[in-house]
Order: structure tokens, then C-alpha cells, then sequence
């Protein structure tokens, strides 16, 4: 993303802090809730369009402030509606955000990292290993982008075409706490997005400390990436695990839905062949939820180059979904959307950082040859 060091980036600025920078100048509180909604309602960045602005501070505002965005390097819409952006984050580098259109609800999958630190065995984005974390504009740029890119709803001005967010994109939300919390406020703020609390969820490998903090300073929906139900599993697949073991996860997770009560906390589990897909894995994961405010998903696993993993048959799935179902559990497995253009967690980013190393390699080569 181009930096303008010199102006503040008011894209993704929580309300409070708008409009304490507004009277900083001098200026009433309304007029940034004013900016806002041409921002995020009429998704106009250009201060000179927001014509019920004074003058002298549409120029204060040219002077010293930019609303900017992450640029766009490429779109591609897949045969069943999925639509996937690459956004440019810098050194060769691209983070991605998947849109994923259902019958009445359009789910926006954004990234929080460039790459991530976690290292979980099976995840093309943690392969890449870490890079940085994104700023809040370029966290809250893409869901910016995607409304403003996509027809909305029913003709409906009012109504976006994103209706869900989900931070399943690359990176662990968590990590970038500082950046996440106050976009998570930015999508559910009138003046933003607008969301519910419900339709937004923060997908986190289990960093305990943030779970409660999340719970008390932004109670979104919550799902955890669990993937194996024992310690000894869960040490190899999602290293964090070793820091914050399972026990402590879940004793987190239950804090976490005391706060809200009426909802429940999703837990991710990514089907991998002979590795945790057994009935008894099953059987112990139905254990470890059983009458909790607790419901499953299954991940068919995404495969990617070099990596030791297979995805779980379809037999094998079933009967893992059928066992936690006849034990109480909800329980239910993702449909993979979006397959001719990659739009599983990790996969089309993870190509064009190939594609450069490619280039690098042949480039080498030449050098070598000549
Ligand atoms: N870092 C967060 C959110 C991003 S990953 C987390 O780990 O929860 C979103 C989901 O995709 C997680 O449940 C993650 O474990 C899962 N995932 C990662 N790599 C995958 C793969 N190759 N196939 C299927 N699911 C995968
Ligand atoms: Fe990071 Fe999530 Fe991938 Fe683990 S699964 S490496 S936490 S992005």
C-alpha cells in the first residue's frame, strides 16, 4: 500500500478518535459522523465529493488527512459466484479476501496478517511464514472494496452485498489485536457497516489472553480452530497449543460465551486423512464439548504444494459427522466454494509468492547458465 507518512489515514478511524481529531481542528463531532457515512455508506473517499462539508474543511481535510485504500492487483470470479481479490501488501507480497454468496447472505473472508507467525502444520498461509501485520485501512479497505465492487442486494441502496464478515482469511486475528478490535468496531458501528455482533466472527488458533479480552471489549462471534482433541495431537498440528494447551483454550472459550449467553462458540476441525479423523477422535472431541455452548464444523482439508497432508474421504467425514451428531454435538461441514480459483485459506496468495520465487529461480538459473 503507497504511504502518504506525512497525512493520517482516516479509513477504519473508530468514530471516538474521528471526532476527537475534529475538534482538535476546531470542528463539531457531527461533521465526522458525517465523513464516515460517505465513507462507508457512500464509499466515497474524495474529500472534495462530500459536499455538505464546509469548504475550508474539505480543504483541512486535503491538507492534512487521506482517505486510502489497498490497492487491488487482481479479481477473479469463479464459476459459482466466489469472487477473490488479491491486495498488494508490499515486498512481492499479496493478502487475499473471498466472497461467498448464499441464499440471503453474502459472507466477506478478510485477512489480518501478511502471512502468519503460527505455523500450524497443515495451512499454506502459516508455510509462508510471518510477514507483518496489516494496518487497520488495510484490514477494513477490503471490505470497503468488495461492497463497492459488488451489485448490491435487491437493487436495495441501503443494503451491501456483504451481509457476514468472517477473519478467516490469512493470518491469526488475534496477533493483530491492536488493528483487528477497532476494525471488528468499524463493521458493527452504525456509522460503518452496520453488522450485527453475530454476523461477524474472529477465527483465532487459540491465543488465550486475547479471547478474554476480545470477550469483554468486543463480544463478536467467536469460532476456534481446534483441529485435534487431545494435547499430543494438537502439539504437532497448531503449535500455540504448546503454550496455551487445550484445557485452557476451552476454559477461555466458556468465559468467552458466559458474556453472551445465548450464543455459541464454533470450533473449527480440519479433516485430515489418518491424522485426527477416526471415530475415536470423534468420540473424544464429543467428549471434550458435550453440553457446552459448543457447535462443530468440519474442514475438508485444503491441499497445497508440499505438504505432507491429504484431505479425509467423504466416507470418512461422514461418519466422523455422523458420530458427533448421534453424541449431541451440532455439527456440520463446510462446502468448498470457489475451487477453480483457489479460494480455499492461503492458496492463491501462496501462488504468487511462488510465482515470484519462480521468477527469482529462473533468473538464477540464467545467471548460472551463462
Ligand atoms: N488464524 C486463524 C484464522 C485464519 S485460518 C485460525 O487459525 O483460526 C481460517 C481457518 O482455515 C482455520 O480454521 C484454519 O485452521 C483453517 N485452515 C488453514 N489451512 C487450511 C487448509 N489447508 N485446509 C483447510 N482448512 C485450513
Ligand atoms: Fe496462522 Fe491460522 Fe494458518 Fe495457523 S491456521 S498458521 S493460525 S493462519
Amino acid at each position: 500500500m503507497a504511504k502518504r507518512l506525512d497525512k493520517l489515514n482516516l479509513m477504519g478511524l473508530p468514530q471516538g478518535d474521528l471526532e476527537a481529531r475534529f475538534a482538535e481542528w476546531g470542528e463539531k463531532p457531527f461533521h465526522a459522523r458525517q465523513l464516515m457515512r460517505w465513507v462507508y455508506q457512500r464509499g466515497v473517499t474524495d474529500f472534495e465529493e462530500m459536499t455538505d462539508l464546509s469548504k475550508s474543511l474539505r480543504q483541512h481535510l486535503r491538507e492534512t488527512a487521506v482517505v486510502e485504500l489497498p490497492r487491488v492487483i487482481a479479481q477473479h470470479d469463479s464459476a459459482d459466484g466466489t469472487v477473490k481479490w488479491l491486495f498488494e501488501s508490499g515486498s512481492g507480497q499479496a493478502v487475499e479476501a473471498v466472497f461467498i454468496p448464499e441464499p440471503g447472505r453474502g459472507t466477506l473472508c478478510i485477512s489480518s496478517q501478511v502471512g502468519c507467525a503460527l505455523d500450524c502444520a497443515f495451512c499454506a498461509t502459516g508455510a509462508q511464514g510471518f510477514n507483518r501485520n496489516l494496518s487497520l485501512a488495510e484490514i477494513v479497505g477490503q471490505v470497503w472494496h468488495a461492497n463497492q465492487t459488488l451489485p448490491r442486494r435487491d437493487n436495495d441502496d441501503a443494503d451491501f452485498a456483504v451481509t457476514n464478515v468472517v477473519f478467516m482469511g490469512m493470518g491469526e486475528p488475534l496477533a493483530n489485536y491492536r488493528n483487528v478490535v477497532p476494525a471488528l468496531r468499524l463493521l458493527i458501528s452504525d456509522l460503518g457497516y452496520g453488522l450485527s455482533h453475530r454476523r461477524v466472527t474472529v477465527s483465532t488458533s487459540g491465543i488465550v489472553p486475547h479471547v478474554d479480552r476480545l470477550g469483554d471489549e468486543c463480544n463478536v462471534a467467536l469460532a476456534v480452530s481446534l483441529h485435534a482433541p487431545n494435547n499430543a495431537l494438537r502439539d504437532e498440528l497448531v503449535p500455540i497449543n504448546k503454550m496455551h494447551p487445550i484445557e485452557e483454550l476451552l476454559s477461555a472459550c466458556w468465559r468467552y460465551a458466559a458474556k453472551r449467553p445465548s450464543r455459541h462458540i464454533t470450533f473449527e476441525y480440519v479433516m485430515l486423512d489418518g491424522v485426527n479423523d477416526t471415530l475415536q477422535h470423534a468420540d473424544q472431541l464429543a467428549e471434550l464439548l458435550l453440553d457446552r455452548p459448543a457447535k462443530v464444523n468440519l474442514i475438508p482439508f485444503n491441499p497445497f504444494a508440499g505438504t505432507r497432508f491429504t484431505r479425509s474421504s467423504d466416507d470418512a467425514i461422514t461418519a466422523f459427522q455422523e458420530r458427533l451428531r448421534d453424541r449431541g454435538l451440532v455439527t456440520t461441514t463446510r462446502r468448498t466454494r470457489g475451487d477453480d480459483i483457489d479460494a480455499a485459506c492461503g492458496q492463491l496468495a501462496g501462488k504468487v509468492s511462488d510465482r515470484v520465487r519462480n521468477r527469482l529461480g529462473e533468473k538464477n538459473r540464467r545467471m548460472a547458465t551463462a
